[in-house]
């Protein structure tokens, strides 16, 4: 059977946004689920998530959300905003739940690309990569043609064409010899400013890369964020996508 990846990442807790994107990727004809990490945080519904993705996806590398709730290490690094739904998820687990956050990998090789949450060189720096510049340096540590990330929750292509790395437009076709760096979005807490579920399909087989945006029952994840008494912003920046 032809295969049909999605790739998924950043779903933080949010199983209306989930629902709603393997719904979409469903009705597309995908065959393997992947996931570039960070499945719990930010939202009200990290035992779902997990009960989800574990089942679904084929691989799943580890984000930081997901390492810093399986493990009691210190939140110093994280926002207070983000601190304080770590510390109320990891309360929310069950121990069959933290294990499994706790055996993610930080990277990973699918049939094709790689996926990583963050950086592929000192992935446990949780480094982030916004533009050309920090892309054409984790490039150079790039060995596969072609690697997804999460992190920022920022849907973005960066191509390496000779030495130059240049962003691409959305829907991407893949050009032989150049190299790909690409994050998928999020699926949860987009930030980009459009509040849709972002996540990426890769069909190998044409070597197209589809990014695609789900609109999703946002009323209900606020409404669950409330109910759990988190921070109220976070309810607010859903409808905002950021
Ligand atoms: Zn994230």
């Amino acid at each position: 059977m032809e295969k049909k990846f999605a790739i998924l990442g950043d779903i933080h807790a949010n199983i209306e946004a989930l629902a709603a994107v393997i719904e979409d990727a469903r009705a597309l004809s995908v065959t393997d689920f992947v996931c570039v990490g960070d499945v719990v945080g930010y939202n009200a519904s990290p035992r779902e998530c997990v009960d989800i993705i574990r089942g679904l996806c084929s691989i799943t590398v580890r984000g930081n959300h997901d390492h810093y709730c399986a493990y009691p290490e210190s939140l110093d690094d994280f926002h207070p905003l983000a601190a304080s739904v770590i510390e109320w998820t990891r309360r929310q687990l069950p121990e069959e739940h933290l294990n499994w956050l706790q055996d993610l990998k930080m990277q990973a090789v699918a049939p094709g690309f790689m996926l990583v949450h963050s950086t592929l060189d000192m992935p446990e720096r949780w480094g982030y990569v916004f533009d050309t510049l920090e892309a054409e340096a984790h490039l150079s540590y790039q060995n596969m043609a072609l690697c997804f990330h999460g992190h920022t929750h920022v849907p973005i292509v960066f191509e390496k064409q000779g030495v130059v790395v240049r962003t691409e437009p959305v829907n991407t076709n893949i050009q032989i010899g150049r190299k790909y760096f690409i994050n998928t979005g999020s699926v949860g807490q987009p930030r980009d400013g459009d509040p849709r579920s972002s996540y990426c399909i890769y069909h190998p087989k044409v070597r197209e890369i589809e990014f695609r945006r789900v609109a999703y029952d946002i009323e209900s994840a606020q409404a669950r964020i409330r109910a759990a008494k988190l921070p109220e912003r976070l309810a607010q920046r859903l409808a905002l996508g950021r």
